[in-house]
């Protein structure tokens, strides 16, 4: 307290700066000013002498200053190396029509005159065949200031090459030709590109503005094929003079695909024939609601070609023209407007699932030779009681005693709920889980639905359960699925992911990463896998795959055929998935025909079997696969074999036609029959109403539909990504596939 009474009294602060100091800041003060002085003065000077030629360079770089320039996205090339998506430059015209608008003293007339407006006017006709006076002048008069006016937007090179030309024109001594064409610059930019329009667009997917990537691979593979943007710094130098550093961009990669754009058009053209054919055939719309094809090579999982039948044009991915006349379209909300887009840009191979129906036949049959749970033949009278429901074979009359090969090849349900049932519900369900239904494939593509919920565990299924899905029905695949699965069948047993893209490389064309095979698990045994392909083989050669069979080659396949939604609705999916050759298949096509849009009576998997063989025909010539059947024989066998089947439902074959061999499929033609006994193969509309079947439809909602008899997470921990080390078939662990 003392001290600080003392304080006051001291005084000290006024004269904190002392008489020198105040001196030596005076100075200082005078210095400044002067050098201010000098400053303005020098500023005045070169507004005033040199303020021209400096605002021009200023102005001209208006926009370079601190640009961002944009990466180049990757480009999709298919496995030969055609480009099937590209980022191709183009160029925004832009007006600065402040600089455009400038008055300039003119030392003749001795006014202020704007000399840049009529040549640069001129020079934009000239160049620009669609760019009108008016609108020009507009732009100058309405937008009188602005610095960023875009007069055109996305232009190729060669659009604007002769502007540029003009512009930049110089005489024999270096000097500019049009000096005073001011004004006008071009923004480059990317635009995406897709020479083939719609060929492969549920595969490839499209991009938005920003090179956000929607659906298929521009999606999946986003954050690869984009780069990141280089930026262009503007500084004056100590001369005064503009400099610019560059920071280049780094440009995206690119995939090489698996995908061969020939198979692929050989699909896409198959399906739009199919389309047509069965056009405005039982209700008005195309031929079905919905065709899926997936062309695999079952030695390496890679997608050769993948489709439906909803394809659109990716270079105008909103333009519902395609499937809607402009009455439709104009009578859509928004919303309905974006769920139609979205089904059309939705992969059925994928996203979709379904009730397999018979494809899934062999699966079963493998399973039974894997637990060695076999026998020399199997009694077919026609129907199975079970569960307190009469389940029919597909051949109500019954097929007889059937050996196992017979089963498949006259697709027997009998045969197949004996199987099950002798192999048990624990191996039964276990293989099901090794051949990976009810778990993604992990393709290389957004969107894959999951199936977990949609089919049978061992612990929530019954007598009824298991023998339906015996033969495909009451559980849900993906296309993508099956087709994989099936392909460990006819391979020896290996399991291969499903992938898309093989190569992915960088702007110099390194290789910055490579997808080979990748083995996921072995299914069964490579004599179970020959057993089965025998099996297959003479089903398409002498059972209800024929209509499928391609003269010359060794083919192997198996048909399908399953309700879909509600039994009364008499909805079908119809289906066969195949393969050439037998002995070491190169080529698996798979082909789902959902909702055929044919009268009841035609709902058969002939329609799938049929246009299975129009691709066979096409693709196995193309891709080099040599003929290794004499083709005499099976052109004219005894009289009726070479007919081409499927087109004739009375069949050739003792009663049981191909293509309706399928379940589901009202035998002879009368769908009364099934509803009056009710007893529809494999499960009724009580039946899953009571089972809580798994419920078909868009993933998410299929388990939903299920009912209560579906618990709400059967798969879930039960369900490892992979499969389960001790369910490796016998044989499974010690084998490493050797190629
Ligand atoms: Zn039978």
């Amino acid at each position: 307290m003392a001290e600080r009474k003392r304080r006051p009294g001291k005084k000290k602060e006024p004269t904190k700066f002392s008489r020198k100091m105040k001196k030596k800041l005076l100075v200082m003060f005078s210095c400044v000013m002067v050098m201010l002085f000098a400053l303005i003065g020098r500023l005045t000077y070169i507004e005033q002498v040199k303020g021209e030629e400096y605002k021009k360079q200023v102005l001209s770089q208006q926009g370079y200053e601190s640009q961002s320039i944009p990466f180049q996205r990757g480009e999709i090339l298919d496995s030969k190396g055609t480009v099937l998506a590209s980022s191709v430059d183009v160029y925004n015209v832009i007006l600065d029509c402040r600089l455009i608008n400038e008055e300039t003293y003119d030392l003749e007339s001795r006014k202020k005159i704007k000399k840049y407006v009529e040549p640069t006017v001129e020079a934009l006709l000239q160049c620009f065949p669609d760019v009108t006076e008016e609108e020009v002048m507009a732009a100058l008069t309405e937008k009188a200031d602005s610095r960023y006016f875009v007069l055109r937007k996305k232009l190729h090179y060669e659009e604007i090459r002769e502007f540029q030309e003009l512009e930049s024109k110089v005489d024999k001594k270096g000097k500019k030709v049009n000096p005073n064409v001011q004004g006008v610059w071009f923004e480059k930019e990317y635009q995406r590109e897709y020479p083939y329009g719609n060929l492969a667009s549920k595969v490839l997917g499209f991009t938005t503005s920003g090179n956000e990537g929607i659906g298929g691979l521009e999606d999946y593979y986003n954050d690869v094929l984009n780069g990141i943007n280089g930026r262009q710094y503007g500084f004056l130098n100590s001369d005064n003079n503009f400099e610019k550093t560059i920071k280049d961009p780094i440009n995206g990669r690119t995939l090489i695909l698996t995908m061969d754009l020939n198979i692929q058009k050989i699909v896409q053209e198959r399906i739009a024939e199919f389309q047509e054919e069965h056009r405005d055939e039982e209700h008005e719309g195309p031929g079905s609601n919905q065709t899926g094809v997936i062309v695999m090579n079952p030695q390496n999982g890679e997608i050769l070609a993948m489709s439906d039948s909803l394809v659109y044009d990716l270079n105008n991915p909103r333009d519902l023209s395609l499937y809607y006349t402009e009455e439709e379209i104009n009578g859509f909300s928004e919303q309905e407007q974006l769920d139609k887009l979205n089904k059309i840009w939705q992969n059925y191979c994928i996203t979709y699932t379904y009730e397999p129906g018979s494809t899934t036949k062999p699966f079963t049959v493998a399973t039974a030779l894997e637990t060695g749970k076999t026998r020399e033949w199997y009694d077919c009278d026609g129907v199975e009681k079970i569960g307190g429901h009469e389940i029919h074979c597909v051949q109500r009359s019954g097929h007889g005693p059937q050996t196992m090969e017979e089963s498949l090849m006259n697709s027997c349900n009998d045969a197949m709920m004996a199987m099950a049932f002798e192999v048990g519900k624990e191996a039964f369900y276990k293989y099901q889980n090794i051949f990976n239904f009810g778990l993604r494939t992990n393709i290389d593509l957004p969107g894959e639905a999951r199936t977990d919920t949609l089919i049978y565990t061992v612990d929530n299924t019954n007598d009824t359960s298991l023998a339906t899905n015996a033969f495909g029905q009451n559980f849900n695949v993906t296309m993508v699925q099956l087709a994989s699965a099936f392909s460990s069948l006819i391979n020896g047993g290996y399991y291969y992911q499903p992938h898309l893209v093989k190569k992915i490389v960088d702007d110099n064309g390194n290789t910055v990463q490579s997808f080979d095979k990748t083995v996921l698990k072995q299914t069964i045994s490579r004599q179970t896998s020959d057993t089965i392909k025998e099996y297959l083989y003479k089903t398409v050669s002498e059972g209800t795959g024929k209509s499928a069979k391609v003269a010359g080659y060794s083919m192997g396949g198996k048909t399908g055929t399953a309700q879909k939604g509600n039994r009364d609705d008499k909805k079908y999916v119809v289906s066969f998935i195949g393969f050439a050759p037998v002995e070491n298949p190169e080529v698996l096509v798979y082909v789902v025909i959902d909702e055929a849009n044919v009268i009841l009576e035609k709902q058969s998997s002939a329609l799938a079997t049929e246009l299975a063989k129009r691709i066979f025909t096409d693709l196995l010539p193309y891709m080099n696969i040599f003929q290794d059947e004499e083709t005499e024989e099976l052109e004219n066998p005894e009289g009726t074999e070479g007919i081409p089947e499927g087109e004739n439902p009375e069949g050739n074959e003792g009663g049981n036609p191909e293509g309706n061999e399928g379940e589901g499929t009202p035998e002879g033609g009368n769908p009364e029959e099934n509803g009056g006994e009710n007893t529809p193969e494999g499960g009724n509309s009580e039946e899953n109403g009571g089972e809580g079947t798994p419920g078909e439809g868009p993933p998410g909602q299929g388990g939903e539909e299920g009912g209560a008899g579906q618990p709400e997470n059967p798969g879930g921990d039960e369900y490892p990504a992979e499969g389960i080390p001790e369910a490796m078939p016998e044989g499974g662990e010690e084998a490493p596939p050797e190629e």
